[in-house]
């Protein structure tokens, strides 16, 4: 699909900003890419011209770790660890409407546009779904104009690491999940047969949208299924997502299953190459690092949702000395209430600074901005994407420079992670389509997506109630 061209005149970009280059140059954006930059660029007849003399110009950020579903749920996870966050999850995610589901997903996409995101991948959903809950979140992000992936969770065991250990398990709470469980594994002939039919339905859809086979966590999936993914991807030239790691409890999960760590045994099957994308990465060992810099996989960092239900801090400095390519996600709503990535970009940088002596490790503005752009480009399977260059795919986005976080403009890269929250966003291009126009989305009708997601929540809990009972019958957060 292609769009009008669009002429940037007079725009400055970090280079720019850093070298104190006040004049700024043209980008030239035609059939979704940059096509040239430089001084005064003749506008080609039938482009739109827009004036940027007071508009930084950045790569637009790729929140690579989301779950759509869970949009609606923000303030509501509060001092939960990661059980009781993923029962109540179930309970405020289960049983959408196809309406539901893509009212939840634009709810998120007008977050990550007004703030600068306009790529996202979105593991999607929670518990079973059919193709036609795939075609209503399809629909959706494409209607948003964003880029995306949807990396469908699937798996075929049992979800053991939110079960209650013996000291928690009171009959209420058994009873409970006996009877409201809605993570009920499918088998693995009908997961592969569901994510063949999405992914030969969407995959490639308006050439910027991908479906990815996503198992939900390899430890919740046998050998068996995890190989079938790897060949779905390999058949199909797709990537694949997952959550992995994220809590100490899936490590030694994994440690007692296998007798090795999960990433050792995935590697050992075969199963963990380029074409992976790993969220969250917490409770990786040296050796682990080591094998998935070796392996060119990806780790997907979600500093914010570690935080907020305490499953764990991952290990980022040792990534970075592996040669780990790390990318950055939110996560879903509930644990990260805004979807502002340069948020997570900062923790990022900062995370490790007090427990670290050695000021020449510290994480740094750059390294978190390439997180945030080239290595979510490397989840996405996007090798085009995510830098200012003749060639690259134009996902671009304008931010006023006259405004009072980029006055004076001292370092335009500390700023933007440690300054900047979105709120001087004022346009945003992706695949070389104006999305967002001086604060105005041009895609969809805003006001109707937040006029249909104020009930959202209430009315998902309210056809949940069982399930949430098994929340409930884990008791208050400690
Ligand atoms: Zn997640």
């Amino acid at each position: 699909m292609h769009y009008p061209d669009l002429l940037l005149r007079n725009v400055r970009t970090f280079l720019h900003l850093a070298s104190g280059n006040a004049g700024g140059c043209d980008v030239l954006i035609r059939q979704g890419r940059i096509a040239q930059i430089g001084p005064k660029l003749v506008a080609p007849e039938h482009a739109r011209v827009l004036d940027c003399s007071e508009r930084l110009l950045a790569p637009g950020l790729v929140n690579a770790h989301w779950h759509s579903p869970m949009q609606a749920a923000h303030g509501t996870a509060d001092r939960l660890d990661h059980k009781r966050f993923m029962w109540l999850n179930q309970a405020d995610t289960a049983n959408r409407s196809q309406e539901e589901i893509a009212t939840s997903a634009l709810l998120g996409c007008i977050q990550m546009i007004r703030s600068g995101t306009t790529a996202v991948i979105d593991h999607f959903p929670e518990q079973g779904f059919e193709v036609s809950d795939v075609a209503a979140v399809v629909d959706a992000l494409e209607r948003s104009g964003m880029r995306a992936v949807v990396a469908l969770r699937v798996f075929d065991g049992e979800y053991s690491d939110i079960m209650p250990e013996a000291a928690q398990a009171t009959p209420a709470l058994t009873a409970a999940i006996r009877d409201h469980n809605p993570l009920v594994p499918r088998s693995l002939a009908q997961s592969m047969e569901l994510l063949e039919a999405c992914i030969t339905s969407f995959d490639g859809r308006a050439g910027r949208i991908r479906v990815f086979p996503a198992p939900s966590n390899p430890v919740r999936c046998s050998d068996a299924f995890l190989l079938a993914c790897q060949e779905m991807a390999e058949r199909f030239d797709t990537g694949i997502h997952c959550h992995l790691l994220e809590t100490r409890r899936q490590a030694t999960l994994a440690q007692a299953q296998y007798g090795r760590s999960m990433v050792a045994h995935m590697a050992a099957l075969g199963t963990l190459d380029s074409r992976w994308s790993c969220a969250h990465c917490n409770w990786l060992t040296e050796d682990d690092i080591a094998l998935m810099a070796q392996r060119g996989a990806v780790a997907v960092l979600n500093p914010e949702s570690n935080l907020k239900i305490g499953s764990g801090v991952p290990p980022i400095t040792a990534f970075l000395r592996a040669g780990l390519t790390c990318a950055l996600g939110t996560d879903g709503a509930s644990t990260n209430d805004n979807l502002v990535l340069q948020e997570a970009m900062q923790l990022a940088a900062l995370l490790h600074r007090t427990s670290e002596p050695d000021h020449s490790q510290w994480v740094s503005a750059a390294d978190v901005l390439r997180m945030g752009t080239t290595g979510g480009a490397a989840a996405l399977r996007e090798p085009d994407l995510g830098q200012i260059a003749v060639g690259q795919k134009a996902d671009l986005v304008l931010y006023d420079l006259n405004s009072a976080i980029w006055t004076p403009c001292n370092d335009p890269l500390q700023q933007f992670v440690f300054g900047e929250r979105g709120a001087n966003v004022r346009s945003v291009i992706i695949d070389g389509r104006l999305v967002m126009d001086e604060g105005v989305i041009l895609t969809f009708d805003e006001a109707a997506v937040l006029q249909n997601a104020r009930h959202l929540l209430q009315d998902t809990r309210e056809r949940n109630a069982g399930i949430r009972l098994i929340a409930d019958a884990f008791g208050p957060a400690p």
